[in-house]
Order: structure tokens, then C-alpha cells, then sequence
């Protein structure tokens, strides 16, 4: 059958959510081993938001955990997807009252959302030159710069789709008939000598 670029697109946006979601997980494990609790305590991980119970000693490294995710996500993704950390400390009977816990750091999120970037902000990353998208260089599916990526014919058009927007897409292909995916750790070459998060 004809894999029209339509398909492949709907295929690389469905592939995204789920994607998403994974990204999520990863997230949310990668905090509870850097605050030293297994992975486990990352709990409750939907719809893209997450919970990790931590020790309260903890709850002070969560400017380092942004400013760290934030770099991550910039490099991998630009302005279009990151993801904000919050922090409340709570008494074993104020968790009693969960809802008052939640809404607190719902509040807090709040805030930090108004903070997007502030470490990328600080450190000078975020104002680094960023190539100026030449007329069909935009990736088709998701409009940034895709000089890495590659060139495909979409229904009689050269259209070019980023390295990632391509990877979503396998993704969207493999996931089609797959019964499990596993998540591993990346090796250190796989980090390009970064500090990991899957
Ligand atoms: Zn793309």
C-alpha cells in the first residue's frame, strides 16, 4: 500500500502522544534515582503529569532537577515540549489531607510555568544563535530547522521531516505491531557524555 505523507504524519503525531507519556515515566523515574529513592516512588504518571514522593531533604535539589531537564528537553526538543517540577514538604498527617497537599503544588507548578526557561535563561543557552529556517528545510510535521534530517516524497512533493519527527514515526511504525517495549538504561556513548535520562 501507498504510505501517503499524510499517513506518515498522522502516524509521527500519534506516535508523539504516546511519546509523550513515555517521556513522562522516564521523567519521573529519573527524579526518584537522583533524590536516592527507587524508581518506584515515581507514582501516579498520567496524562503527562507526575508524583514522586521524595525525602524531604530532597525537595531542595528540585532547582537543579529543573535546571538539568530543562537543558535536556532544549537540546531535544526546542520551545516545544518541556516539563515543569514542583515541591512541597509535608508532615505524615498533612498528607492525611492529600487534596490540600495537591492543590498546593498544583500552585506551585503554576508558578514555575510563569518561569519557563529561567536556568536556560540565566546560563545564556536560551538567546544561542539557532540556525534561520531556509524555505523548505522546515520539517513538514513539525516546522523546525531539519537540516538533519532527511528528504521524502510526500505525494509528489519534496518534503523534509527533522531527525526526531523521523524517529516518531518508526516509533508510530513499530508500535503498530509490537506487544511490549522496554525501557533501558543508555549507555554512556549513547549520553554523548551527558548526564541520561532514559
Ligand atoms: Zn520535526
Amino acid at each position: 500500500m501507498h504510505d501517503t505523507g499524510r499517513r506518515r504524519a498522522a502516524r509521527a503525531l500519534r506516535a508523539r502522544s504516546f511519546y509523550v507519556q513515555l517521556l513522562s515515566l522516564v521523567a519521573a523515574r529519573w527524579v526518584a534515582l537522583q533524590c536516592g529513592v527507587p524508581a518506584g516512588c515515581a507514582f501516579s504518571v498520567v496524562g503527562g503529569r507526575f508524583l514522586v514522593a521524595v525525602p524531604a531533604s530532597s525537595v531542595g535539589a528540585v532547582e537543579s532537577l529543573q535546571a538539568e531537564l530543562d537543558r535536556i528537553l532544549w537540546k531535544a526538543h526546542g520551545p516545544t515540549l518541556s516539563i515543569g517540577l514542583a515541591a512541597v514538604t509535608a508532615s505524615g498527617d498533612a498528607l492525611s489531607n492529600f487534596r490540600a497537599v495537591y492543590e498546593e503544588l498544583q500552585q506551585r507548578l503554576g508558578v514555575r510555568k510563569g518561569q519557563r526557561y529561567r536556568s536556560l535563561a540565566r546560563s545564556g543557552d536560551l538567546f544561542a544563535p539557532q540556525a534561520v529556517v531556509a524555505a523548505g528545510r522546515a520539517c513538514r510535521t513539525c516546522g523546525r530547522e531539519a537540516g538533519d534530517g532527511r528528504e521524502e516524497d510526500d505525494d509528489g512533493v519534496a518534503r523534509r521531516v527533522c531527525a526526531m519527527c523521523a524517529s516518531l514515526e518508526e516509533l508510530g511504525r513499530e508500535l503498530l505491531d509490537s506487544s511490549y517495549l522496554v525501557l533501558r538504561e543508555a549507555g554512556a556513548a549513547e549520553r554523548g557524555g551527558e548526564a541520561g535520562s532514559a
